[in-house]
């Protein structure tokens, strides 16, 4: 059986990753399935400790990196997010493909460490939906909600290793869009790969 990929999905704060996510793996259960990344932020109201994150101390997220057990870890917002190598072994143990759904330095982190992860950025149809999108979660103080706006224009700089940029104005069509793009990178194949598979020889 074929490995799966790692694909990385990243977007400014707000896009609908989560979303695209969900409504990718409620059509296509057998084609992918999200890590739990951990965290040193606090749980958001309703968040669950084992769905959304893993809700750590500073203390405890050192350890885990001092044990190596992170693909990739990134400091944002005060905060610190990483995706445990388990979380990924795990479910391509499952012969699923992984999403990660993290951040552009984390997607950059992750493509240096696996080269064929597929890093798709998603967009929102304008900034100015993106900002009533953002406003109208309510979760987060108008300070907050300040510093990601002022964030999203300087990070898009950071898209550069991005591969895919998926506009996520209709659900369905984005949702689609990323299952083309899972689909064609899984029919890709490593010459070497071929040669030693149907030939026998390197
Ligand atoms: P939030 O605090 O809103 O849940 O997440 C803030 C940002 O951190 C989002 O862009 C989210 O995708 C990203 N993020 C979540 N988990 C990880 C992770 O494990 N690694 C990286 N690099 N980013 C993450």
């Amino acid at each position: 059986m074929k490995r799966g990929k790692v694909i990385v999905i990243s977007g400014p704060s707000g896009v609908g990753k989560g979303t695209v996510c969900r409504e990718l793996m409620k059509r296509y259960p057998d084609l992918a399935a999200t890590t739990v990344s951990v965290t040193t932020r606090a749980p958001r109201p309703g968040e669950v400790e084992g769905v959304h994150y893993y809700y750590r101390t500073n203390e405890e997220f050192d350890k885990l990196l001092a044990e190596g057990k992170f693909l990739e870890t990134v400091d944002k917002f005060t905060h610190r997010y990483g995706t445990l190598l388990s979380e990924v072994e795990r479910v391509l143990s499952q012969g699923k493909n992984v999403i990660l759904e993290i951040e552009m330095i984390g997607g950059a982190n992750v493509k240096k460490a696996i080269p064929d992860a597929v890093l798709i950025y998603l967009l929102p149809p304008s900034l100015e939906t993106l900002l009533e999108r953002l406003n109208g979660r309510g979760s987060e103080t108008e300070e907050q909600i300040k510093l990601r706006n002022s964030q999203v224009e300087k990070e898009f700089d950071q898209a550069e290793p991005y591969e895919y940029f998926v506009v996520n104005d209709d659900l369905s069509v984005a949702v689609e869009n990323v299952k083309k793009i899972i689909d064609a990178e899984s029919l890709k194949d490593d010459f070497r790969n071929v040669k030693k598979n149907y030939f026998g020889r390197n």
